[in-house]
């Protein structure tokens, strides 16, 4: 058997990859087969840590927060983001998965606090962890946190999973002429404008060195290709 081409790997799920077909919330069905991906790459031994967005159930800058004063309505996205995260943790648990989540704010009744050597700890021990409230901090993102967190504990790529299978040319939605990129540098990103993670985020994944994989986590499979090298998604690199 051919072996994964990563060792430890961060791993970006937003908010709206738990919700499915649904308006806002948690899909069962779609945690469930989001779940069985991640075990299927965790047998083969590799290291899993998790951001999860909030977005399925609170964004700062949604039209629902209108009115409301941004670093509060940011903190209620953060706390969106711990829901997802024991949701997420509960499903493993039911699939025989051991996880922990971390938060990057107190809540320590809920959840054990972001501790950086205890995440490696956790993660040399085989456990899955979910880093939970993002960065801790209001006016960041989700995207951030996973650069910020990846970057912390040396994982080898960012794993941005998405609704579409890399990063385009045009929208594939509205151009039938749209092509995917395989690999594409942060440069030429940056020059042709694709919008591949929010700037912060982007800038800090380059500035480390930290290649990010846009993949689709609709298509079956996906990840376990991205995870052992295959052509899969779009590569960005230095
Ligand atoms: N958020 C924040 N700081 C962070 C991460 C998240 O304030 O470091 C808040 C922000 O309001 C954001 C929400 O949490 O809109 C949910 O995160 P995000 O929008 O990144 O979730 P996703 O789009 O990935 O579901």
């Amino acid at each position: 058997m051919t072996k994964p081409a990563y060792k430890r790997v961060l791993l970006k799920l937003s908010g709206e990859a738990l919700m499915g077909d649904d308006a806002y919330g948690i899909n069962r069905s779609t945690i469930e087969r989001m779940v069985a991906d991640v075990a299927e790459v965790a047998k083969l031994g590799v290291e899993l840590a998790i951001v999860i967005g909030g977005g399925n159930i609170f964004r700062g800058v949604a039209p629902g927060a209108q009115g409301m004063d941004r670093a509060t309505a940011d903190y209620m996205g953060m706390l969106a983001t711990v829901m997802n995260s024991l949701a997420l943790a509960d499903a493993m648990r039911q699939a025989g998965l051991t996880s922990r989540v971390m938060s990057a704010i107190a809540i320590e009744q809920v959840v054990e606090p972001y501790v950086r050597p205890k995440a490696l700890q956790y993660l040399e021990e085989g456990k899955i962890v979910i880093f939970a409230a993002g960065t801790g901090n209001p006016f960041f993102t989700t995207d951030t946190a996973a650069a910020l967190r990846g970057s912390e504990i040396g994982a080898e790529i960012v794993l941005k999973a998405t609704k579409v299978d890399g990063v385009y040319s045009a929208d594939p939605n509205k151009d039938r002429n749209a092509t995917r990129y395989a690999t594409i540098s942060f440069d030429e990103a940056i020059a042709k404008h694709l919008q591949v993670m929010d700037a912060t985020a982007f800038a800090l994944c380059r500035d480390q060195k930290l290649p990010i994989k846009v993949f689709s986590i609709v298509k079956p499979g996906a990840l376990k290709n991205v995870i052992m090298g295959d052509d899969e998604g779009t590569l960005v690199h230095v």
